[in-house]
């Protein structure tokens, strides 16, 4: 089976943690600065602050912008569902804004959403492509709202010259084991608000700030969020690799690109000369004429091997925000949850694994094309 995305663990990496295992400090040690240090220095931003998953870190960034009861945010239906739900764990209300053919938040529909209530846009860089930073960015300061950008897909990712985390007031990362780089499960927030920055120390770690000796105080609620030393001894490692990492997924995506260039039954997402992607998915888009039977091609194609997904049913589409909400409707998202698979894309396969994957592709997309 090719899966769609899966970790590239080396002898270094498992070295290194295996290095941290026969330490002093399983946890709160030198590890997870080291890790945030190098965060830092990779993506350009002043701040960055560890989790033990991007659920976490989402969590703890909604809580640091002071999101709450009756706090509505716009944000896009086509993510992971955790996007959302941490908006509902602090109490504020998620709109959702329609998205574009690339699956991305369509800033051009933000404006029109904004209320008295609106406090916050929250984006997604859907398969590691860049939502538009600098127009979401405007918006969001002409309206005084806080941007925070989930780009749980996009460690890596590039708008205009500039790694993505050096524009929204936050940006989420996470390091999930199938993510861009991974700590086995993780995240992180990164910021160059100094404010943001502390709220986020304190919510990781119980709302405890050390004292003088053994004294301590409790300033407000905060939880368990920490990742180990040894998850940020892994990080630390696969951080080195990262560009190499990107490097190979491209070489996959630009294969895909040029075997598909010409194809009828579906598109795939172009990325824009002023961006540089990730690749964390490689998504394509299948014509109409094959919505119906996409179930059955998702099941023949992973019957041959070839480990595709689906990204996303619109957050809004589960039955606890039907429950929560009523019926919800963005026409665009619907749309791409009918027609969105992602096939295999990452850095261990090869161009042979690739080219394999397009030819099954093909044959068994023509089986249903009438
Ligand atoms: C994976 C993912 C998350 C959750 O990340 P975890 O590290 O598994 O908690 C959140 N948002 C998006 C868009 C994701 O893809």
């Amino acid at each position: 089976m090719i899966p769609y995305s899966r970790q590239d663990i080396n002898e270094a990496d498992i070295e290194e943690v295996v290095k941290v295992l026969r330490s002093s400090h399983l946890t709160q040690g030198a590890k997870v600065e080291e890790f945030e240090e190098s965060i830092t220095n990779y993506l350009d931003v002043k701040y960055a602050v560890t989790f033990n998953s991007a659920t976490s870190a989402l969590h703890a960034s909604y809580l640091s912008a002071d999101l709450c009861e009756d706090d509505e945010v716009i944000t896009t239906p086509i993510s992971f569902v955790a996007t959302s739900n941490m908006l509902i764990e602090v109490g504020a209300k998620p709109i959702w804004c329609d998205i574009k053919l690339d699956g991305n938040i369509d800033e051009r529909l933000i404006q029109k959403l904004i209320t008295s209530k609106t406090k916050a846009i929250v984006s997604v860089d859907f398969a590691g492509k860049s939502v538009e930073q600098e127009k979401i960015k405007a918006i969001a300061k002409e309206n005084n709202l806080i941007f925070i950008d989930d780009a749980s897909h996009a460690f890596g990712s590039e708008f205009n010259s500039k790694k993505v985390g050096s524009f929204a007031d936050m940006t989420i990362f996470s390091f999930h084991a199938i993510k861009p780089f991974t700590t086995g499960e993780g995240g992180c927030v990164v910021t160059d608000n100094k404010e943001y920055y502390e709220k986020l120390k304190l919510i990781r770690s119980h709302g405890v700030i050390k004292k003088e000796g053994y004294s301590f105080d409790m300033t407000q609620i905060g939880y368990n969020y920490r990742l180990t030393e040894f998850a940020a001894a892994l990080g630390l490692s696969q951080l080195k690799r990262i560009d190499e990492f990107i490097t190979k997924r491209d070489v996959i995506a630009k294969y895909y690109d040029q075997a598909f260039k010409h194809e009828k039954l579906f598109s795939t997402i172009k990325i824009s000369e002023n961006l540089k992607s990730s690749h964390h998915l490689y998504p394509i888009l299948l014509d109409h004429s094959l919505h119906c039977e996409k179930e059955l091609i998702f099941k023949e194609l992973q019957a041959e091997g070839i480990g595709v997904q689906v990204h996303y049913k619109p957050i809004y589409e589960n039955s606890f925000y039907k429950t929560k909400f009523g019926n919800t409707r963005c026409q665009s998202a619907n749309d791409f949850y009918r027609c969105e698979l992602s096939i295999p894309c990452h850095q261990q396969m090869s161009l042979d694994d690739a080219e394999y994957v397009a030819n099954k592709l093909l044959e068994v997309l023509k089986q249903h094309s009438k």
